[in-house]
């Protein structure tokens, strides 16, 4: 680091996003990506038309795609926000709505709402999940803070019931909640149809799952219509163009196709149910998941010595070294072939010791 950064930085731990190595081939089971290649129609639409009219710049209003999504998800297109991957909407909501009044969030979470109230140098309760990894909504209750809670939550997979989001909610009316519905789509129930009645629900979502498009950074918000118009004026003071024109072209055209994901997301959570019952057998405690990826661990083998031992197989997981869940890792549900792969070299891992 210089000598010329903000102090307030010196101190930032940013975030680390799980490895993409480029050195060899990897079944990839570590950033909870699709193993599915996007819609064909998407394909076919990001064509070489779209790619000689990149000398322009994109639509700054995302005119045509907020449209679409406003159609897809029964809203307004008031109600609708669209970033460059929904860790933008993240940061624009932090800037927007912690800096004043503080943020709230469960201490086993997605780790990047750490990094943002620390970049915003914002005062922060972080509440622990209770001892079998759920939230106790009672602990939100009357926080007078920002509240951000991902739904299925993350590395977790467990989901928070509806009608207790909703006491969360109502019982901040003078602060956001944020809904971060990042893996809703494998099984989880959304908050939706609440932004309606609450004027103070922020609810995230991304292309990046459940829509096979991590690569092309297309994040999506809901709220009411003064929460959207709040994002839009930070991002137009930060960044107007923030989705790019072939983003905007492959999230329209995503949302042609909802078949092709609906299936997807049922193959992937099929495959999940057969990779618990498996890992049940072979002696693994799992946590039951609504989301793309399962949170195992197994009284034999520390996290981090199977996750080495995977990597050495040519097998990614994800391990965290946070005290509370080190002894877990993360295993994002990729196709019943790479799960098959995935049984039978934890199986040898097993053996071995
Ligand atoms: N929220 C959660 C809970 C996540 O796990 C992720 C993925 N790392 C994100 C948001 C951000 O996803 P993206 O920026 O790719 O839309």
């Amino acid at each position: 680091m210089s000598k010329f950064i903000t102090p307030l930085y010196n101190s930032l731990k940013e975030y680390v996003p799980g490895e993409q190595p480029q050195d060899k081939k990897y079944i990839k089971l570590n950033t909870n990506e699709s193993p599915f290649p996007p819609s064909p129609v998407v394909i076919e639409c990001v064509n070489s038309e779209a790619v000689k009219n990149l000398k322009l710049y994109s639509d700054p209003e995302s005119k045509v795609l907020k449209e679409e999504l406003a159609k897809a998800y029964d809203v307004l297109k008031e109600n609708v926000f669209v970033s460059n991957g929904s860790d933008e909407i993240l940061n624009f909501a932090f800037m927007a709505y912690a800096r004043e009044q503080g943020v709230a969030f469960s201490d086993i979470t997605y780790g990047f709402y750490k990094v943002f109230a620390e970049l915003y140098n914002v005062q922060t309760k972080i509440i622990p999940l209770k001892e079998d990894f759920t939230i106790d909504y009672k602990d939100y209750i009357n926080l007078n803070k920002m509240i951000v809670i991902a739904n299925p939550n993350a590395p977790t997979g467990i989901s928070l019931k509806l009608n207790e989001i909703e006491e969360i909610i109502k019982s901040n009316p003078q602060n956001v909640v944020v809904i971060d519905e990042a893996y809703v789509d494998f099984g989880g129930t959304s908050a939706l149809n609440l932004i309606n009645k609450y004027d103070n629900l922020l609810i995230v979502r991304t292309y990046s799952k459940s829509r096979s498009m991590a690569g092309a950074r297309l994040g999506y918000a809901f709220g009411n219509k003064e929460i959207i118009a709040d994002l839009e004026k930070i991002k137009y003071s930060t960044n107007p163009y923030n989705v790019n024109r072939l983003t905007q072209i492959a999230g329209i055209a995503s949302l042609m196709d909802n078949e092709y994901y609906e299936n997807n997301c049922n193959d992937i959570m099929i495959n999940r149910e057969s990779t618990v019952k498996e890992l049940k057998k072979l002696g693994f405690f799992v946590l039951p998941s609504d989301a793309n990826f399962i949170f195992v661990k197994h009284p034999d083998i520390q996290g981090e010595d199977l996750y080495l031992k995977l990597k050495d197989k040519g097998i990614l997981i994800r391990h965290f070294t946070q005290e509370r869940i080190k002894d877990f890792n993360r295993i994002t549900i990729g196709t019943l072939e790479e799960m098959h792969s995935l049984i039978l070299a934890i199986k040898e891992i097993l053996e071995e010791i």
